[in-house]
């Protein structure tokens, strides 16, 4: 076990500055407004940092640097593009210890996450997108005899990307290794609520970059993020987000013709067929692991598994095991190893959950397990902490129709299998899902049917980078991962040639 000593006090490993500016050009630039915010950690609520405010004329500096940086970044070759990508995992990777205590300080997650899960998996995507550049290809089709049409990919230039506070460095990674590695320029605008890591990876990393290829304006979403989704010099927005942002963000982009990729909200089903308690053997208790899966993250993940449907003949028997082992994760300390469940992102958001149990209870669902807020004490006083809770209830209660983004899962039974298909896609979303059965026939037929992006099967919240993730219905458009990505992050060059 080790407990990590909080960024600032005495041997901890991650340091941050007192106050940061946004980076623009490859060097830190004050707001234009002269103005910052503060930046309060989870894990008791203090402000460790404070961080630039910026607004429409800090996205025009940024963009005037991205724009600055475009024709050379474009024209470099895609080995030259994929060494710097490569460069920059590994530098993440020499500071992955140091950049996961600094996130968890930031976002509250535990270390255990961030150390095993989240830095590995955005140093391997960026690798991965160093990879998936040198390998595109462009393709010759000959229309006939004497004409030959040849297509090249081309990047799109300047870019505009927004992203939210549940996996800081994760969510900046998904974004930027495949815009970097197809050859544009970036702004991105940070969620106000975890600033710091962002700036905190760019000191690490910025030098690895021609000034101007990543310009970084924090602020807060209609003050900063607005003017960079509406603004007529990006050639593309990268949202990720809340789905009532998400369809503000399309009408920006509408006004300038531009493609949107959003990666919004879910509610994601965790569906678990009878079969699954035929035995009592390693295969049962990975499907009660898999129910627990809502709570990690602190259930402030998009595709947490909120809704629990569990077949009617092993419910009672499924739901106490899953109850009991939903009483021994291990809540507390964030910057601890052992701790499993750490602090909610922030006070608005610890509030948005609580608000939502009070409202499962007003609605009739009834709590089995935690609806309390946790107030553990001591050095984690003022941090924002909720018990993992476990609701029963029906499919047309507003908590399983609306996303909760905390540790708060609700359960229902179902009959058979239409039934199971039915309740999961009785949702406005369609990004996540659960399949738990050992029969491969039962669990192929539940995947092709339920409405989402991603069906996990037997499994639950694994991320790699080969495999396409995203939306259907309210959850999105378009896809992240995979290396269709950078089609997302391209246009095709047609020239038609007769000889
Ligand atoms: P949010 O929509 O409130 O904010 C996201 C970002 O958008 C922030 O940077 C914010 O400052 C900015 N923003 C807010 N209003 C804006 C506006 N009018 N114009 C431009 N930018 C604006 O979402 P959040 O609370 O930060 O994040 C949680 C949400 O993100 C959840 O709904 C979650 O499901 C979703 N999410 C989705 C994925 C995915 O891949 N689908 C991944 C992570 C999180």
């Amino acid at each position: 076990m080790t407990v990590y000593a909080a960024p600032g006090t005495a041997g901890a490993i991650a340091t941050y500055r007192e106050r940061y500016d946004h980076w623009i050009g490859g060097e830190y630039v004050p707001p234009a407004s002269g103005r910052y915010f503060e930046n309060p950690s989870p894990v008791n609520g203090r402000t460790f940092t404070e961080v630039a405010r910026g607004d429409a004329d800090d996205i025009e500096r940024a963009l005037d640097a991205a724009h600055g940086a475009a024709p050379g970044w474009g024209r470099t070759t895609v080995s030259a593009r994929a060494d710097v990508l490569n460069k920059i995992a590994d530098r993440m990777e020499a500071h992955l210890e140091e950049l996961a205590v600094a996130e968890t300080w930031e976002n509250g997650k535990p270390v255990r996450e961030t150390l095993a899960a989240d830095l590995p998996l955005a140093i391997d995507h960026f690798r991965y997108f160093a990879g998936a550049i040198r390998a595109q290809e462009g393709s010759i089709s000959e229309i006939d005899e004497d004409t030959i049409a040849y297509h090249f990919h081309e990047p799109l230039g300047v870019v505009g990307q927004i992203i939210p506070w549940n996996f800081p460095i994760l969510m900046a990674t998904w974004k930027l290794a495949p815009a970097l590695a197809a050859g544009n320029t970036v702004v991105l605008k940070p969620a106000e609520q975890t600033p710091a890591s962002i700036l905190y990876l760019m000191d690490l990393i910025g030098d690895l970059l021609p000034p101007g290829v990543v310009n970084v304006v924090n602020g807060f979403g209609v003050e900063a993020g607005k003017p960079l989704a509406s603004s007529s010099r990006i050639r593309k927005i990268a949202f990720t987000g809340e789905t009532t942002t998400g369809r503000l963000i399309m009408q920006y982009a509408s006004q300038n013709i531009i493609p949107v990729t959003l990666e919004l909200g879910g509610k994601s089903p965790n569906i678990f067929f009878s079969d699954v308690a035929a035995e009592r053997d390693e295969f049962y208790d990975k499907a009660l692991e898999g129910f627990t899966m809502f709570a990690l993250n602190q259930g402030e993940v998009c595709t947490c598994p909120s809704r629990a449907l569990v077949q009617s003949d092993i419910y009672d028997q499924f739901l106490g095991d899953a109850l009991e082992r939903t009483r021994a994760i291990r809540q507390g300390n964030p910057l601890d190893t052992e701790t499993m469940i750490g602090a909610q992102a922030s006070n608005d958001q610890l509030e948005k959950i609580m608000s939502y149990i009070d409202i499962g209870k007003a609605e009739g669902a009834k709590v089995l397990v935690g609806g309390t807020r946790a107030e553990l004490g001591g050095e984690l006083e003022g941090g924002y902490y909720v018990t993992p809770t476990i609701f029963e209830g029906k499919n047309s209660m507003r908590i399983f129709q609306e996303e909760i983004f905390g540790p708060v899962v609700a359960v229902t039974e179902f009959s058979d299998f239409d039934d199971a298909i039915k309740i999961a896609n009785d949702t406005l979303y369609g990004l996540g899902a659960g399949v738990w059965s050992r029969s491969g026939q039962t669990a192929y037929r539940a995947g092709r049917a339920i409405e989402a992006g991603r069906v996990w099967t037997n499994c639950y919240h694994a991320y790699p980078a080969a495999a396409a993730f995203g939306g259907y219905k309210g959850s999105g458009v378009g896809r992240e991962n995979h290396k269709m990505m950078l089609d997302h992050y391209q246009q095709t060059k047609n020239l038609l040639v007769s000889y």
